[in-house]
């Protein structure tokens, strides 16, 4: 009965692939289907993924199949948990120390990348800082360190990075901007002013590196529960932000991750120097 095995093998294969899916499902509460491996051969660095949103970008980046570079610079301990997270269940993956304000650290980073795996192809400037206060009481030295970190860190590392995809006429650049570097926000200038610095400096990416095969874009959230917005708001303040959003919920790190895949993937290939805002149509 030739018909019935072919039907018996089509079922088989078809629990195989569900069983599949489960597993990724189970180990990173990521749906990400075994034949989803659209990233494999590329190398992506996520800076800033120790914690929130940027360790999962990595765990997302690395279940796609990319060899991952987790970049941390003071959270060493949740560094080397998510490098044991993500070894553990197969994928490859590094950890690597920078302060990506500091163009020596980010050179040092790139070295070792080239040294043990060859040059990146795929970049997501994700580390940050923010910033609360009065513009009238905002010190000179905690202006710098937010324009630092969260522009000059994306300078040096889009820098460091584009020689080598130029060379091989392929890159992906996703740059994590913030909705208030569109809109501004009150008693968080030098942040806002430096997530907008962000965005023009993609646009202007994008433009000056098209021709090379190269796509640059940004992703602006809103509110993501990370501990960032645990630090800038109170429980109070959060329900009340909550109740403001369309979708009835703040982001978590996986809808940022998973904006992120989309754009790195190769049904993103014409997406070019866009902003993609996702905040649940707050600020529609
Ligand atoms: P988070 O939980 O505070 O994590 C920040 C990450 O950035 C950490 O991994 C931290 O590493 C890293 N980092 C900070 N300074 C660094 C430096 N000098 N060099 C290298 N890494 C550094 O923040 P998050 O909420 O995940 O934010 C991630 C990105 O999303 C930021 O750019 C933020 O502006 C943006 N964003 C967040 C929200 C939100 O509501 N959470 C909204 C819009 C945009 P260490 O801990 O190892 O130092």
């Amino acid at each position: 009965m030739p018909g019935v095995e072919t039907q018996l093998d089509y079922v088989i294969v078809l629990v195989r692939k569900s069983a599949n899916n489960m597993v990724h499902l189970l180990q990173g509460g990521i749906y990400l289907p075994a034949e989803y491996n659209h990233l494999k051969g590329h190398i992506c660095l996520v800076t800033g993924s120790s914690r929130g949103i940027g360790a999962q970008i990595a765990r997302t980046v690395a279940a796609a199949g990319a060899r991952t570079v987790i970049n941390y610079h003071s959270s060493q301990q949740q560094a080397i948990q998510l490098l044991g997270e993500l070894t553990e269940q197969g994928y490859q993956v590094m950890a690597i120390q920078a302060d990506v304000s500091q163009s020596r650290e980010v050179e040092a980073m790139f070295a070792q990348i080239e040294t043990e795996w060859g040059s990146i192809d795929l970049l997501v400037n994700n580390a940050g800082i923010s910033l609360k206060g009065l513009l009238t009481e905002t010190s000179e030295e905690e202006w710098q360190q937010v324009m630092d970190i969260n522009l000059k860190g994306a300078f040096l590392c889009c820098r460091r990075a584009l020689p080598a995809m130029v060379r091989n006429c392929c890159g992906r650049i996703i740059n994590i901007a913030s909705i208030w570097g569109l809109r501004g926000a009150s008693c968080e200038s030098a942040y806002a002013a430096s997530k907008g610095g962000l965005i023009a400096l993609s646009r202007s990416l994008a433009a000056e590196m098209g021709p090379s095969g190269i796509n640059v874009n940004v992703i602006a959230p809103g509110p993501v529960e990370t501990d960032m917005l645990l630090q800038e708001l109170d429980c109070d303040e959060r329900t009340a932000l909550t109740e403001d959003i369309p979708l009835g919920r703040l982001a978590s790190p996986d809808d940022v991750a998973s904006a992120c895949l989309f754009l790195l993937s190769p049904v993103a290939s014409y997406i070019n120097g866009q902003v993609l805002v996702l905040d649940g149509g707050w600020k529609v």
